[in-house]
């Protein structure tokens, strides 16, 4: 009986034992979906519906391209995995497709278009005609000339212009000086440049100064001064343009104010100088002789201590020349633009 009684001890446990085994046996066979629900999955594994959108597409673009290493990969994977519906549409991840830059035969082209481009941004004044006239010079004529073209008012034909107050430099050797380097500048743009005169003991009248851009079918006609007054105090750059007294070529008026304000804005740009604007003229001898467009710019006051030393600078010198090739170049923009 003693063995009975160990039985009736152990039936508990029997029970206990079978009820587990029948508990666990249910629970791995989750109960089907009711309407249409997918069954709950455990939290965070990926369900099937989930990981066969946008994502695997992704994976396929990036074995279709063909890349190469794991980091790679995962960078790119860091860019694209986690599409939302404010996400650039699939079409997108072609970035990677290889431009059409990229085929020789265009690069061929495209590098011809560039040489084009840049010889064309390096010699910007191809085909222009410049003249420059570098005002007075140091033999002096006392000869009179009509104003204008069938005028009667009489004019001086020559000046000997000013002098540096400091420097006792002559205004004819400053304006020869830049007028050189502007020359130098302006040719290696591409322009031809016509100058009035070469040297100093030179001796050219206004008349015939701007006979010698006419005769040169120069596109513009750059005079090139210093100013000068009894009053030292008075510094700055000016430039000068025509005025429609004696000259009525509308075309060439408007072509001259626009030259004189893109000179004077870029002039004063480049040297920091003091602005003194632009003026009107009637009077200028060279001015109404002209048929092409003119201006004269006063670069600044021989009659000024610290200018005068300033126009006798090299530096100071070149500034003002970059200064009117930028002013030249604007011009010449502006009038392709307006074609
Ligand atoms: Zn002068």
């Amino acid at each position: 009986m003693k063995g009975d009684q160990n039985l009736k001890h152990l039936a508990p446990l029997v029970c206990i034992i079978s009820m587990f085994l029948f508990l666990s046996a249910c629970s791995a066979y989750p109960a089907p979906p009711q309407n249409g629900q997918p069954s709950n999955a455990p939290q965070g594994q990926a369900s099937p519906v989930v990981s066969s959108g946008p994502r695997t597409l992704a994976h396929q673009e990036l074995s279709s391209i063909g890349l190469a290493s794991k980091s790679t990969q995962q960078k790119v994977l860091t860019k694209y995995a986690i599409p939302s519906t404010n996400d650039p549409p699939e079409d997108s991840i072609d970035k990677n497709t290889p431009s059409s830059d990229t085929n020789p035969s265009n690069t061929t082209a495209s590098a011809l278009t560039m040489q084009a481009k840049s010889s064309k941004t390096q010699r910007p004044l191809e085909g222009r005609v410049i003249c420059l006239d570098p005002g007075h010079q140091s033999k002096m004529s006392k000869a009179k000339v009509p104003i204008a073209p069938n005028a009667t008012t009489m004019m001086p034909d020559y000046a000997i212009g000013t002098r540096g107050i400091k420097s006792r430099v002559f205004e004819y050797t400053i304006t020869l000086k830049v007028a050189k380097i502007l020359e130098q500048e302006l040719t290696k743009l591409g322009a031809k440049v016509v100058l009035t005169r070469q040297k100093e003991d030179e001796l050219v009248g206004s008349i015939k100064r701007a006979e010698i851009a006419n005769d040169a079918k120069a596109d513009i006609f750059i005079r090139i001064h210093c100013d000068g007054l009894d009053d030292s105090t008075v510094h700055g750059v000016s430039v000068l343009y025509p005025g429609d007294k004696y000259i009525k070529d509308k075309a060439m008026l408007e072509k001259s104010l626009a030259l004189s304000q893109a000179l004077l804005k870029n002039t004063v740009s480049a040297t920091k100088a003091k602005s003194r604007g632009l003026s009107k003229r009637n009077d200028l001898v060279g001015f109404n002789y002209s048929k092409v467009p003119c201006t004269l710019i006063e670069m600044g006051f021989m009659t000024n201590k610290d200018e005068d030393l300033k126009l006798n600078s090299e530096d100071y010198q070149k500034k003002l020349v970059q200064g009117m090739v930028n002013g030249i170049l604007e011009y010449y923009k502006a009038l392709t633009e307006k074609k």
